[in-house]
């Protein structure tokens, strides 16, 4: 275990700043600034009423947006210690990277993102740098919450090249072919792993898929035979937790041991050279495929199973119905996202910021509010 950065860990002393110059903070480093201004904003606790697969009212374990971006913080946390990497920035790149999704999960960025297809379109990673940069209102000098450059790069896992050119700098290597820093790579895989572990959790849970679905996953089976040597006849809920958890750890080692090779091979001596270099941030080629193998059973298992279908549908139903009313009427909508006088190009984006900041339960209670005739 490391307790001084490695020479290609980002230093909040080097960072390349923020967009509006501020005097440095007394008691903590830039990205422990980063990750506190993150906590305390509005989209950050939306997150709490936020689908991950199953709709926030479905279940109280099921994992939600919130509970998902702490257990991707706390995987990349572990495993930034153990590169010498700094945890502080790929904390905050963790707690932040959600913050742009829309209600309902994958169906209703889907969905927005076709409502927008003729205005610029929308995406989530774009919206979560939107957030961060433009829409939270808590500052008297700027808008957002004028993050660090490395925060705000990490933000942007993925950037279509006309919007990369009008984003300037914080999008270049979407165009010259860079790489980020090692913290925002670690924190795009440490995703990984949690989405893919808790999904198999509350995939089994909600009972959408079985445990004889899963044990055709060599990844699972592997450690469902070994939880059943150690401990004998065990079942239920403590076999598939004794299971995910080695499947985590398995995972998280594999990821140390060969970024650490990788990170030797290349021989990075700086944040600069990791951002010339190769992804280094990376599983093994055996665990890939078994990552693979684990993402391609939950996208024909549980993503595509015909109740979270129908929960798609209804959520694409939902979405394209405010973004019509909204578009028709713009007098509908909250003061705030009504713009007098601006081109209808821009209302169409204040209308796709409006539905993505809404949490599920709002989403539905919005559209109740505009077509419900009970309601009036
Ligand atoms: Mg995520």
């Amino acid at each position: 275990m490391h307790t001084e950065l490695a020479p290609y860990a980002a230093q909040s002393q080097t960072s390349r700043g923020r967009l509006h110059a501020e005097p440095p903070s007394v008691a903590r480093s830039e990205f422990q600034r980063d990750r506190d201004r993150i906590i305390h904003c509005a989209a950050f606790r939306r997150l709490e009423y936020k689908t991950q697969v199953f709709v926030n009212h479905e279940g109280d374990l099921f994992r939600t947006r919130l509970t998902h971006s702490l257990e991707v913080a706390q995987i990349a946390r572990s495993i930034a210690r153990n590169l010498a990497l700094n945890e502080d920035l790929v904390e905050a790149i963790s707690l932040a990277h959600d913050l742009g999704h829309t209600p309902f999960g994958h169906a209703g960025q889907d969905a927005l993102n076709d409502c927008m297809r003729d205005h610029g379109g929308f995406e989530h990673n774009l919206q979560s740098l939107r957030v961060v940069d433009v829409l939270e209102e808590r500052y008297g000098a700027f808008d957002g919450l004028n993050l660090t450059f490395e925060t705000r790069e990490g933000i942007l896992k993925h950037c279509p090249p006309n919007a990369a050119c009008e984003l300037g700098d914080v999008a270049r290597r979407f165009l010259d072919g860079g790489q980020p820093t090692l913290e925002a790579q670690l924190a795009n895989l440490a995703d990984e792993i949690a989405y893919n572990n808790h999904d198999i959790d509350d995939g089994l849970r909600s009972g959408l898929i079985t445990l004889e679905q899963i044990e055709e996953v060599d990844l699972y089976a592997r450690y469902r035979r070994e939880v059943e040597a150690v401990y004998p006849g065990i079942g239920g809920r403590r076999a598939i937790h004794e299971t995910v958890r080695r499947m985590i750890n398995a995972l998280i080692l594999d990821l140390i041991h060969t970024s650490t090779e990788r990170i030797r091979a290349a021989g990075v001596a700086s944040v600069d050279e990791v951002r010339a270099s190769l992804p280094l941030i990376a599983f093994s080629d055996a665990m890939r495929a078994e990552a693979d193998a684990l993402k391609r059973f939950l996208l024909e298992n549980l993503y595509r199973h015909y109740l979270v279908n129908r929960m798609s549908s209804r959520a694409r139903r939902v979405i394209n119905q405010l973004f019509s009313s909204f578009s028709a009427e713009p007098i509908l909508l909250p003061p705030g996202y009504q713009l007098k006088g601006g081109s209808q190009e821009a209302q169409y984006r204040k209308i796709a910021d409006y539905i993505a900041g809404m949490t599920d339960r709002y989403a539905m209670r919005e559209y109740r509010r505009l077509f419900d005739v009970e309601e009036m």
